[in-house]
């Protein structure tokens, strides 16, 4: 028996306005949407938690623990997920920081305000490094939007710790809006 492939034209079907990927055979339309993105500005004693990307996009940027989530989870289990995948790190979350919408890429993006349970973290299977920052320039420097080709990681850690292991971001953004006095702070949890 010979296994047939559908085939799918670009139209608009019947009551809708955009042009979908319907297939010729049955007529199902593919609908693409937006992907969410969750992350967080992770702080402990004062210093954010980045993650120096080991994978695609942006390999070798610095960023904030984020990722695409997943299906069947909520915001708050992907941020906890991606921040043990990439820093080795458990999270409290502390609240929401802003919705960000990244619409020529078509991600809307959550990051949350969220606090280091402990002092230890380390580097994850998609980190190059980690490390906890309190020097604000060089982070603002090194993270900038999502989509801009950025600046690498800068030389001057001072006092930061790192974890390496054998991007840039919207984190920047993020970081700042996090320290400016008129930042909306999120209600606190619960
Ligand atoms: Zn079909």
């Amino acid at each position: 028996m010979e296994l047939k492939s559908p085939t799918f034209s670009k139209r608009v079907p019947p009551g809708d306005q955009l042009e979908r990927l319907v297939c010729d055979e049955c007529g199902w339309v593919h609908y693409e949407n937006p992907k969410i993105v969750v992350g967080a500005v992770a702080t402990h004693e004062g210093r954010y938690l980045l993650c120096r990307r080991a994978i695609e996009p942006r390999k070798g940027k610095w960023t904030i623990p984020a990722g695409f989530l997943e299906e069947h989870e909520t915001t708050e289990q992907g941020v906890l997920r991606e921040a043990r995948e990439e820093a080795c790190v458990d999270l409290e979350i502390e609240g929401l920081l802003g919705v960000y919408n990244i619409a020529k890429v078509s991600q809307v993006q959550l990051l949350y305000m969220a606090r280091l349970a402990g002092p230890d973290f380390a580097c994850g299977e998609e980190s190059f490094e980690v490390r906890r920052s309190d020097t604000q320039s060089s982070m603002e420097d090194s993270l900038e939007q999502f989509g801009d080709s950025g600046a690498g990681r800068r030389e001057d850690a001072d006092s930061d710790e790192t974890r390496r292991s054998d991007g840039d971001g919207q984190g920047g953004a993020a970081i700042r809006r996090a320290r400016s006095a008129d930042a909306p702070r999120p209600p606190p949890p619960g």
